[in-house]
């Protein structure tokens, strides 16, 4: 028999119930014993799906009040002083100030730090490691959900995140400190918790090392032996779970670690499987990752059955199914779509449906069937037809304007130094030029207006009229402050990703398909199943409406085509790559109907170009490659008078600069303040030729910056850039801030702007 599991299930919920829950209890609506309900029914009714689904085993461990790896930062005692904990079980309330610097209970401290796991969008609090620091068994928690997985009858698994990972994961406080050397102090707790699981009667522990499908420095993969050597006496078995790639360089040293069991995910690397099938020892079981656990297509399960009959034959009991990773990264439950039609439905599975789709698989490789397991295949059959037939994915004159694409197609007309002095001429603008990221505040009375008119309560011809309200407002404010380039603000957006969506054609919505992002956060993205295309012009009319309102030069605002397709869940029968590229193109046209209309200048904003980047760095220049290329296709359709700007949220450019340079923006802004300019070395040293806007205050901050710094912070642009190319704007977009903090924050911004034009 092909046995089954997951390496976790989502635990928010089907309605989102954990995040409900967690939200009463923070704001004292519910007490701790309701909240500990909560999450207890949860688990239940998520290991009872895995039974009825037929899985061999329930996973324990994947449950989360917040995150996963703060859970495993707690099992160790791993608590920053700061939070005031010292010896024994460290409380909920600890936890949750760990999570988000206060809690119903405790002192509020500064939260740990929080950052994308992987190549994922979910963030995990980044554990926090000291020179000698010490380790404990600090929780009951865990060894309590085992307890009650095994009062409900289930056969437990348990899910722990591996020493080396979360040392991998975490960062180190001190200069100079080798993460590496604290293993020797965490491994006899993780030796603890192994012999407490067996005593409890748990036969296998799952140990998540994703850190092994990414470039290791020699001493990493050394220790990654010694370690699992160290642990090899505790009485439980081991498998050693890899996710999110292949295991490359790693896959002899992750076959050969003293384990009982591997899991590779053979969906991200399908050709990984016959090689690691060779070098595996023949004690050891492999849990193939076959179904994708991060995207939410309906597997393709008479390819699978065909592509693992081998493993099958040549593994025999020792062959396990699993999706590839934990589904945590995809939505619970197909089945709660009721306005979905039935033939886009029929092309997805979510994580309900994908624990059906490992069982069917392994009842398909093995010998008998049954008459269930083939009407699945059969319907996964007619779902793959028709997916590769389908006239609403394959659009013919999306595919022909792809292929006539040219490589001048991705070159502006003229090179920067040109361009700039067309468009200094037509914009006008003084030294330090002044503008903003994009969005201004989303008011209570916006989102009510966007609700209404979802709901009908709003017709459509009242809705734009408040947006045409809303806009004028954020015009005439922006003049009164005397900013230099003005944008229309964004109050007609609700997500600047699901907007665009919503306007292209080959997006779809889901209703309750939601992803866990952080914490009680959850996203709804976007599914992109088809050739991408552009009915319409999408934001044409707000700019030229916002333009009509002043003489002072308007900037369009959208969003590009890398983030689009970063923060959506993509078609994977086809390259990322060429569905960005349909994005691209139909974002040049709204470029172009943006210049058409009037609108001199255009941002295309990429703040997801960097989180892109594939965990392997071999990957890194192909990736960059095409994603360079999209932009540029986007904008390169603009004139030379037209002025293209670019935003990213992040400040880490180092090992990029180079293709940002290529993406030959006129104009970008980046996200500094915090970094006090430093970030702008990178910039420097490659002698980065166009213009820079360097955040000069964090958005996050309700603090109104004052004049004096924000000077300070340009000058020290100015040593780094000529002061001809730099413009003086904020880190972010300002729809989270209210409007009493942004009209002071950016008065004071524009009166820097003013003193530094008589400074220099
Ligand atoms: N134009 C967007 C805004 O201002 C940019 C947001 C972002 O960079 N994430 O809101
Ligand atoms: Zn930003």
């Amino acid at each position: 028999m092909t046995l089954s599991h997951t390496l976790g299930y989502p635990r928010i919920g089907a309605n989102r119930e954990l995040k409900k829950a967690t939200e009463a209890y923070w704001k004292g609506e519910i007490d701790r014993d309701a909240l500990e309900k909560a999450g207890a029914d949860l688990r239940a009714r998520h290991w009872k799906a895995q039974r009825d689904a037929g899985l061999d085993w329930v996973t324990v461990g994947d449950f989360a009040f917040y995150d996963q790896v703060l859970n495993m930062s707690v099992l160790l005692g791993a608590v920053p002083a700061r939070f005031g904990h010292h010896d024994g079980e460290v409380d909920l309330d600890t936890a949750f100030r760990m999570a988000r610097g206060r809690a119903p209970t405790g002192t509020p401290a500064a939260a740990c730090e929080m950052t994308k796991y992987f190549d994922t969008n979910y963030h995990y609090l980044v554990p926090e490691l000291h020179a000698d620091q010490s380790f404990g068994l600090s929780s009951e928690r865990l060894f309590d959900e085992v307890d009650e997985a095994m009062a409900a009858g289930h056969p437990v698994k348990v899910s722990l995140l591996g020493p080396l990972t979360w040392l991998w994961l975490g960062k180190a406080k001190n200069e100079g400190l080798d993460r590496l050397s604290l293993l020797d102090a965490i491994l006899p707790v993780y030796g603890e918790i192994l012999t407490r699981l067996s005593e409890q009667g748990v036969e296998w522990v799952q140990l998540d090392e994703p850190a092994l499908v990414q470039d290791l420095p020699q001493d990493w993969k050394q220790a990654f032996e010694a370690a699992y050597n160290q642990l090899q006496s505790a009485p439980v078995k081991r498998l050693v779970a890899t996710y999110f790639g292949g295991l490359g360089d790693n896959l002899q040293l992750a076959v050969g670690l003293p384990v009982d069991g591997l899991h590779i995910d053979a969906a991200r690397d399908p050709e990984q499987l016959p090689k690691v099938i060779d070098n595996l020892p023949a004690y050891k079981v492999l849990s193939v990752g076959a179904i994708d656990g991060r995207n939410i297509w309906r597997a393709d399960l008479a390819t699978l059955r065909d592509i693992l009959a081998d493993a099958r034959s040549r593994l025999g009991e020792r062959l396990w199914l699993a999706p590839s990773c934990s589904l945590l990264h995809v939505p619970v439950d197909l089945d709660a779509e009721a306005r979905l039609d039935g033939e886009l439905k029929s092309w997805l599975a979510f994580a309900r449906q994908k624990l059906d789709e490992v069982v069917t698989l392994s009842h398909l490789l093995d010998e008998a069937p049954t008459s269930e397991d083939e009407a699945r295949l059969e319907a996964a059959n007619q779902a793959w037809e028709s997916r590769r037939s389908s006239t609403r994915i394959h659009k013919v004159a999306v595919a022909e304007r792809l292929k006539a694409v040219r490589e001048a197609d991705a070159q502006r007309p003229a090179p920067y130094a040109e361009r700039a002095k067309a468009q200094h001429r037509v914009l006008d603008l003084p030294l330090f030029p002044t503008t903003t990221i994009g969005s201004f505040p989303q008011t209570n009375e916006i989102r009510t207006a966007r609700r209404d008119f979802k709901v009908g309560k709003l017709g459509r011809e009242d809705y734009e009229a408040r947006m045409r309200e809303e806009i004028a407002d954020a015009v005439a404010r922006q003049e009164a402050l005397g900013l230099d380039l003005l944008v229309h603000g964004e109050a007609e957006r609700n997500d600047m990703v699901e907007y665009f969506g919503e306007l292209l054609e080959g997006f779809a919505f889901t209703q309750y398909g939601w992803v866990q992002s952080y914490g009680s956060r959850c996203v709804k993205p976007p599914i992109i199943f088809g050739d991408v295309s552009r009915p319409a012009s999408m934001t044409v009319r707000w700019s030229e409406f916002a333009q009509a309102q002043t003489d002072k030069p308007m900037k369009g605002m959208l969003t590009g085509p890398v983030t689009i397709l970063q923060w959506s869940f993509v078609r994977d029968d086809q390259p990322r790559e060429t569905t960005c590229r349909q994005i691209a193109l139909a974002l040049r046209d709204e470029v172009a109907d943006l210049e058409a209309a009037g609108i001199p200048a255009v941002q295309i904003d990429e703040p997801a170009l960097r989180e892109g980047l594939p965990l392997r760095q071999a990957q890194w220049q192909s990736y960059l490659d095409w994603a360079v290329t999209c932009f540029r296709l986007s904008a390169s359709v603009a004139r030379s008078e037209t002025q293209v700007h670019t935003h990213m949220c992040y400040s880490e450019f180092n090992d990029i600069i180079d293709s940002i340079a290529a993406l030959d923006a006129d104009v970008i802004t980046i996200e500094t303040s915090r970094s006090d300019m430093e970030l702008l070395d990178a910039f420097q040293d490659f002698q980065y030729p166009n213009e820079i806007g360097p955040g000069v205050y964090d958005i996050h901050s309700p603090n109104i910056p004052e004049v004096s710094w924000m000077v300070q912070l340009m000058e020290k642009a100015a040593e780094r850039i000529p002061a001809e190319r730099l413009w003086v704007n904020p880190d972010c977009g300002l729809k989270t801030r209210a409007w009493d903090e942004v009209e002071p924050a950016l008065a004071n911004m524009v009166e820097a702007a003013r003193e530094l034009r008589r400074r220099h």
